[in-house]
């Protein structure tokens, strides 16, 4: 019934707004996450719910920003897209449940800092300035540094936008975040509390000993971090998390339905097909993308 009518407010809205497929093809090709939607019925999919999301979010760009740069409807696609990369296979009405508290993207130039207040286990309060790339909160915008999203988007395991948007979801069912989104029915809440904490064990121990977790150390600073850095790595490094914590990575698959993992193999593959093709010059052939 809600499905129907979803389907029917998708229909008048892309009445009104024709799809732009030129500006979501660029937007694919500017970043390898996007480029790497191997399946055109995905592709095709993600990009119309990235076209609604970024007529119903507010995007706002700071004054300074706005000034100095051109945020075109191809980096907005780039925007809305990796956010809807997150919900691509869930339901229309899941999808729109899940981001019902994201309401603005709020772009500031740079890294921004925070006074931050905090009581260690003796009681004793310590206050500190903490450098971050993007914050949110309950029902506050999503803020992310345009330094830190122009640095997201590729295979290297670091994407602010997932990171916060992540938070967003987790926050489904609580003010603030746990590390425990709203769960579909096919997945067990103790399963999910055993693999999560399995993680955070695994990564305490190897900070106590001095050694380097296979992931960034600030999923070890909390448990609502530790899930919101994980679907950065399931999303961004799906390799470093399956090699870590294959478990883990198999229950965020469940999760999100879809294996980011079988997209950046097929991805390497056909590039790897491509670099062994044998050369016809002798110049170097210097690859633009990044
Ligand atoms: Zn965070």
């Amino acid at each position: 019934m809600f499905d129907k009518w979803r389907r029917w407010r998708a229909e008048l809205f892309e009445a009104r707004h024709p799809f732009p497929q030129d500006a979501w093809d660029e937007a694919r090709a500017r970043v390898p996450l996007l480029a790497s939607l191997i399946d055109d019925d995905e592709a095709t999919r993600l990009g119309h719910r990235a076209w609604r999301f970024a007529h119903a979010k507010r995007l706002t760009l700071h004054p300074t920003l706005a000034e100095t740069t051109r945020f075109d409807l191809p980096a907005r696609l780039v925007l809305a897209g990796q956010a809807c990369l997150l919900t691509m296979n869930w339901q229309e009405h899941e999808h729109a449940e899940a981001f019902a508290n994201v309401h603005e993207i709020l772009v500031l130039p740079d890294a921004f800092s925070r006074r931050v207040e905090e009581m260690d286990e003796f009681g004793v309060m310590h206050e500190y300035e903490d450098e971050r790339a993007g914050e949110t909160s309950y029902q506050g915008p999503v803020v992310v540094s345009f330094a830190d999203l122009m640095a997201s988007g590729d295979w290297t395991g670091f994407n602010v936008l997932i990171h916060e948007l992540a938070h967003k979801l987790d926050m489904g069912n609580a003010s603030d975040i746990d590390g425990f989104p709203p769960l579909p029915r096919d997945i067990d809440p103790r399963e999910w509390h055993r693999i999560f904490t399995a993680a955070w064990d695994d990564l305490q121990a190897q900070l106590a000993r001095g050694s380097e977790p296979p992931i960034d150390d600030y999923a070890a600073s909390h448990p609502g971090e530790c899930y919101a850095v994980c679907c950065e790595y399931f999303f961004a490094a799906p390799d470093i998390l399956a090699e870590a914590y294959p478990e883990l990575y198999a229950l965020l698959g469940q999760y999100f339905r879809q294996d980011p993992l079988a997209r950046l193999q097929a991805g390497s593959q056909a590039q790897a097909s491509s670099v062994s093709r044998p050369a016809t010059s002798q110049s170097h052939n210097s690859d633009a993308s990044s």
